[in-house]
C-alpha cells in the first residue's frame, strides 16, 4: 500500500527545511516528508556563507534563533569593496536594525537545519530520490521514490513543494519554464589560514568585494579559520579568459589589488570547484497541489547576499499559502505568485542598479551585459507585501 504525507517536500536543504519547519509549528498534526539526495554524512564544504542580519527575525520567526546563536559560527560585520572605484568602501551591517550578519560554515548550518525540521516531527529521507515524474490524480500526487539499495516505493500527498534548488527539479519535471537572466558561474576555492596580521579576526569579519575587468572576486572569513575566495564571471568568459584551470585562475587572483592580500599565508584546503549561480526565475511558482520554494522558485546573484535569506523566507511564506489551502481558503497561491514576483522585480531592479555603479570597465563584455536590464522603475513598495531588505554592498 502506498504510504500517504501531508506534504512531501523536494529536498532538504534551507528551503525545504524552513518549509517543514514553518508548516509544523502552524499545524503540528500534519505528516510532513522531506526528501534529501545526498547521504546523511555531513559534506566538509559546501558555497554561500554569509547570512545577513536580517535573516535573523527569519530564524526567530522559525523558533531557531536561540539555539542558531550557541553555534560557533563567524560575525559579519559588513563588506569592503572595491566596486566603481578601486578603493575600497565600507558598508557596515551594523547600521542595520537587525545588527551584524554571520559567517557560516554551509554544510553544517544545512545539516543544522535537517535536524531542527525533524526535531520539529518532519519525516527525512536521506540519499533518496524521486523515480520517474510524479503523476496528478483525484486531488493526489503518486510518487515512486528510491532510497539506497531498497526497491522503490510508492508515496503519495495532496502537496508537493520543489525546495530542489537551482535544478527545479519537479518544476522543470512539469515543464515550467525557468526564465534565465545571465550566465554568472562562480569558480572559487577554500583556503585554511593562519595568519595574524593581514587575515585577522577583524579582517575576516568581513565580506571583501573586487570588481574586475572580467566579472569580480569575492572573499570571506568561516569558522575555524578557513576562508574562501570565488571569481564570479560568465561561464563563456571562463572558458575565452582560460580561468577554469588552477593557474590562470591563480594568475588572476594576484593580479587584484585587493582579494590577492587574502590569499598571502593562505593554504588550499581544496581544488577550484565550479557552480551556477545566474539569475533566473520560474514562470510559475505555484499550481494546483504544488509549490516552488528557495532556489528552485528564483535565484539570486550572489553579490546579493540574499539567497539563504530568500531560501527562509519562501518556506514561512508557502508554509502560510499551504495551510490556507488546505483551509480551504481562497487565493492562497494568487497571493504567494504575486509576493515572489514582486520580490523578483524589486531583486532585478537592485541588481541593476549595482552593477551600474561600476562604469570602470564599460568595454568589458562582462560589464555591457549587464548595463542594461529590463526594469527600469522602482518597483511600488505596496505592491510588496513582505518588502525585502536591500542586501547588495
Ligand atoms: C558562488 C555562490 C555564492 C553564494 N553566496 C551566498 C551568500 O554569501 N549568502 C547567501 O545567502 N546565499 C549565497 N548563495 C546562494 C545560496 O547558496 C542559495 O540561494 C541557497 O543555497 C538556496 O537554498 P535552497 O534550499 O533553495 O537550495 P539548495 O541549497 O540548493 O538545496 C536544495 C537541496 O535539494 C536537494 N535536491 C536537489 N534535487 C533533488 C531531488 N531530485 N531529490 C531530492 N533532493 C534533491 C539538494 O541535494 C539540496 O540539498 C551563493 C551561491 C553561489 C553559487
Amino acid at each position: 500500500m502506498r504510504q500517504r504525507f501531508d506534504v512531501i517536500i523536494i529536498g532538504a536543504g534551507i528551503a525545504g527545511c524552513a518549509t517543514a519547519l514553518a508548516l509544523r509549528q502552524q499545524l503540528p498534526h500534519l505528516s510532513v516528508l522531506l526528501l534529501e539526495r545526498r547521504t546523511n554524512t555531513p559534506q566538509s564544504f559546501r558555497i554561500g556563507e554569509t547570512l545577513p542580519p536580517q535573516a535573523m527575525a527569519l530564524l526567530q520567526q522559525l523558533g531557531l534563533l536561540t539555539q542558531f546563536r550557541l553555534r560557533d559560527d563567524v560575525v559579519s560585520l559588513g563588506n569592503h569593496s572595491a566596486w566603481g572605484s578601486p578603493q575600497l568602501s565600507e558598508n557596515l551591517f551594523l547600521y542595520s536594525c537587525y545588527g551584524h550578519g554571520w559567517h557560516i560554515d554551509r554544510a553544517s548550518f544545512d545539516s543544522w537545519m535537517a535536524q531542527q525540521a525533524e526535531r520539529a516531527g518532519a519525516t527525512i529521507l536521506h540519499d533518496a530520490t524521486v523515480t520517474g515524474a510524479p503523476a496528478y490524480d483525484r486531488q493526489r500526487w503518486h510518487l515512486s521514490i528510491k532510497q539506497n539499495d531498497h526497491a522503490a516505493r510508492g508515496v503519495e500527498t495532496p502537496v508537493i513543494v520543489d525546495a530542489s534548488g537551482m535544478g527545479a527539479f519537479f518544476s522543470r519535471n512539469r515543464n515550467i519554464n525557468m526564465v534565465s537572466h545571465d550566465k554568472l558561474i562562480g569558480i572559487f576555492r577554500y583556503y585554511q589560514t593562519s595568519d595574524t596580521s593581514i587575515g585577522d579576526k577583524s579582517h575576516d569579519s568581513y565580506t571583501l568585494v573586487e570588481s574586475c575587468p572580467y566579472g569580480w572576486w569575492y572573499s570571506a572569513g568561516l569558522p575555524h579559520g578557513r576562508r574562501v575566495i570565488a571569481l564570479m564571471t560568465d561561464s563563456d568568459l571562463s572558458r575565452t579568459e582560460n580561468l577554469l584551470h588552477e593557474t590562470a585562475w591563480r594568475e588572476a587572483l594576484l593580479s587584484t589589488h585587493h582579494t590577492c592580500r587574502r590569499f598571502i599565508h593562505a593554504e588550499p584546503l581544496t581544488s577550484l570547484q565550479i557552480k551556477p549561480a545566474h539569475s533566473q526565475k520560474l514562470e510559475r511558482f505555484c499550481g494546483q497541489g504544488w509549490y516552488a520554494v528557495g532556489d528552485a522558485a528564483s535565484t539570486f546573484d550572489p553579490l546579493s547576499s540574499l539567497g539563504m535569506y530568500k531560501a527562509l523566507r519562501h518556506g514561512l511564506l508557502a508554509s502560510y499559502a499551504i495551510r490556507d489551502d488546505l483551509l480551504k481558503k481562497t487565493g492562497a497561491r494568487e497571493k504567494y505568485q504575486h509576493i515572489l514576483n514582486e520580490e523578483f522585480r524589486h531583486y532585478l531592479y537592485m541588481h541593476q542598479q549595482y552593477y551600474r555603479i561600476e562604469q570602470r570597465f564599460a568595454n568589458a563584455p562582462f560589464w555591457q551585459r549587464r548595463q542594461h536590464t529590463a526594469i527600469s522603475s522602482y518597483p511600488s513598495r505596496n505592491d510588496c507585501d513582505a518588502v525585502m531588505d536591500n542586501g547588495f554592498p
